[in-house]
Order: structure tokens, then C-alpha cells, then sequence
């Protein structure tokens, strides 16, 4: 299985991704555009939100991610006391590494982990409803209830193929913002 190396901006933390991921998405919902706003107050090495106002995200399996430099550096952010997802920083420099959903079995990591000629290709984009003006996100890949009821699918069958299982990912830690 292939590994792809990545790093924060300032190198402390290093993980490795390993296969390749459930699906490359680029999300739209109102808390994942209130959380790129947010946390763009903190000195970001790059914006969380592309130009049209979405978060870029590549999905893996939970059990195909490691941390093996920094990973004491890890803080989280969440946008209320009661969220059930966090987004997960470096604390290092404030580099976004993902987001997880409480009991999910998967990680978004965010896309500007990779560069951007790394980036994999955009597959899906997800709640394009939310989005503050619909018309300036582009029709580029599908979008909608029935690719996103795809996503979910993929989603099933990694967990299948998990056993399952649900690994736990230590942060000690919070931001906020
Ligand atoms: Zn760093
Ligand atoms: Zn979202």
C-alpha cells in the first residue's frame, strides 16, 4: 500500500496516510464555512475556505492514518460547547489537520495538507445548498443528495472493511477562536 507523507507548515508534525482515500470532497455546510471563518482569525499558513466559500477535504479510513512526529502538538476546536464534531490543529502553527465526527470511523483531513499539485482530484461536493450564493460554486463534479448518498456508501463499506472498529485519536488540548 502506498504511503503519502505530510506535514504541517512548520514540519513538527508529521503523519502518513496510507492506500488511497474513501473520497476527495469539498464541502459547503454552514458549520464547516462558520469554522473556516472562525478559525481564519488565527495567523493560518494558508485560508481554510476556497474562493467560493467551501472547506476541501480527502477522507480516509481512521485505521490508515498515523502521527509520527508531534503528536502531543495536536489541539481542538469545536464551534459550541455541545458540538459533537471537532477540527483538529496543530498548535505548532496553526495548521487545520482534520475534522472528526464523533464516533465516525473516518478523518477529513484538510486538503491544504497536500500541495496543491498533490492535492487528489475533487470528486464530490457536499450541502452545496448551504452555500451563501449557490451560483458561485462551480458545477465542476456532482453534487446533491444522490452523490452524497454515494458518499455515505463508501463511507458503509470502509467501515465494513474496518471490522467495525472505531479508532480513538488523542488530543490533549483546545483552541479557540
Ligand atoms: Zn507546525
Ligand atoms: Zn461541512
Amino acid at each position: 500500500m502506498n504511503t503519502t507523507e505530510l506535514r504541517c507548515a512548520c514540519g513538527a508534525v508529521r503523519l502518513q496516510v496510507r492506500g488511497t482515500p474513501i473520497i476527495n470532497t469539498e464541502c459547503h455546510c454552514t458549520s464547516c464555512s462558520e469554522a473556516g471563518r472562525r478559525l481564519g482569525a488565527l495567523d493560518l499558513p494558508q485560508p481554510i475556505l476556497s474562493p467560493h466559500g467551501g472547506t476541501r477535504y480527502v477522507v480516509y479510513r481512521k485505521d490508515r492514518v498515523s502521527f509520527s512526529t508531534g503528536a502531543e502538538k495536536l489541539r481542538e476546536f469545536r464551534l459550541g460547547p455541545g458540538a459533537t464534531t471537532r477540527r483538529v490543529l496543530a498548535s505548532c502553527c496553526n495548521t487545520p489537520l482534520f475534522l472528526e465526527f464523533k464516533g465516525g470511523h473516518w478523518l477529513s483531513l484538510y486538503g491544504n495538507l497536500w500541495q496543491p499539485d498533490e492535492l487528489p482530484p475533487l470528486q464530490l461536493r457536499t450541502m452545496t445548498q448551504d452555500a451563501p450564493d449557490r451560483s458561485a460554486v462551480p458545477d465542476d463534479v456532482p453534487s446533491g443528495a444522490l452523490a452524497t448518498a454515494g458518499f455515505y456508501r463508501k463511507l458503509l463499506v470502509a467501515w465494513i472493511a474496518m471490522g467495525f472498529k472505531v479508532p480513538q485519536i488523542a488530543v490533549k488540548g483546545t483552541i479557540d477562536a
